[in-house]
């Protein structure tokens, strides 16, 4: 068992190749659409378990991509900081589960936040998406893993058009028709604008906010403000009114962006899932595993997720060659 075929090239099949190739596969990555233009390339990408089940598996997976992007937030090349910043609620029932895997939060001090809020401060991983999902496979490829680009029905389609001895299914939201699993499986919704960095390095998220979802995520050139999550709905177009809206809260949240230009927009469909799915899937001809589901938080577990599948399928044999076959490990250590 060598050869594995992993379906999907968004954040989640890119760290599961690179994770199979690391643990001695063959491995080649099928897609019909690069990173940069699936949802992976909407995200703003904290580190956040959004739009997920905090279960023990989660939590874990959140912690292990906490360190492994830790590392990598060591080497600017990778587009990942380590970026301080609030995560902001306006109810009594707070779950603050997530903050096990965090090294360090604390209460943000009383009278900073609007009334009737609380909020904890903390430091996370911030991936700059572009320049990150770029790295991401480039350090894949030099592990030996190639790409195709093809689309496909099902995972029986995959099978017979495929001559690999293992598959892993990481499509995303549309993993789901390729195992008929549709009935547990949903997009969300969710809508940005980019405006131009009025100088800010903090992040702010505010879940409760009356008006809907509100986040603001600074990057190196611009500043990632949202949003939306909408369940059920499968629509991609920009609805202007939803960014009016959108920059009405988060000016009001963080005066500093009144009038910052709009630098982009965009719209993307999480892949939501009654539960994040990383399992083996019984009924084929060859072993299959599903990675999929990560709703809101696709890159907060994609290292803890693709070690997970890493150790499902098991060690290889295979030792890919390449330029910078060893520099993450060089760097990170
Ligand atoms: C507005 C917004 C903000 C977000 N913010 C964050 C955040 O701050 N932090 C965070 O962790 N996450 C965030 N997310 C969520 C994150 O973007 C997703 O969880 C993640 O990108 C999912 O990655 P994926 O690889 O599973 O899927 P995708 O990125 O959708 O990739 C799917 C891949 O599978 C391929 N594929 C699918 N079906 C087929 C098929 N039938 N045949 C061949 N190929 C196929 C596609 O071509 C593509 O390559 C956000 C999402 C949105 C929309």
């Amino acid at each position: 068992m060598g050869r594995v075929t992993v379906v999907g090239a968004g954040v989640v099949g890119l760290s599961a190749a690179h994770e199979l190739a690391r643990g001695g596969h063959q491995v080649s990555v099928v897609a019909d659409r690069e990173a940069t233009d699936s949802v992976s390339g909407v995200a703003a990408a904290i580190w956040f378990p959004h739009d997920v089940d905090h279960s023990g598996d989660v939590l874990e997976s959140a912690a292990v991509t906490y360190r492994r992007l830790a590392e990598l937030a060591r080497d600017p090349r990778t587009g990942v900081r380590l970026r301080a910043g609030t995560v902001m609620s306006r109810r009594d029932d707070v779950d603050t589960s997530w903050t096990r895997a965090v090294p360090h939060t604390e209460p943000v001090a009383a009278g900073v936040l609007p009334d009737g809020a609380s909020g904890i401060r903390c430091t996370v991983p911030l991936v700059e998406t572009g320049v990150y999902l770029r790295w991401l496979r480039e350090a894949t490829a030099a592990r030996g893993v190639v790409f195709r680009t093809a689309g496909f029905g099902s995972v029986g389609d995959v099978l017979r058009h495929d001559d690999g001895d293992v598959l892993v299914v990481a499509a995303g939201l549309r993993s789901a028709a390729l195992f008929g699993d549709d009935d547990v499986s949903f997009p969300i919704r969710g809508q940005v604008v980019r405006l131009a960095n009025p100088g800010l390095t903090e992040w702010i998220t505010d879940d409760d906010n009356p008006g809907g979802l509100t986040y603001v995520v600074p990057r190196r050139d611009d500043v990632v403000c949202g949003g939306t999550g909408d369940v059920g709905s499968w629509d991609e177009r920009v609805d202007p009114e939803v960014e009016a809206a959108i920059l009405r809260r988060v000016t009001e949240l963080v005066p500093e962006l009144a009038g910052q230009p709009v630098l982009s927009r965009a719209t993307g469909l999480r892949p939501g899932r009654a539960g994040v799915r990383v399992e083996a899937v019984a009924g084929y001809d060859r072993p299959v595993y599903a990675c999929y589901g990560h709703g809101g938080a696709g890159f907060t577990l994609s290292w803890g997720d693709a070690a997970r599948i890493a150790a499902m399928v098991g060690p290889g044999t295979f030792r890919g060659t390449g330029p910078g076959e060893d520099q993450y490990e060089a760097e990170a250590s």
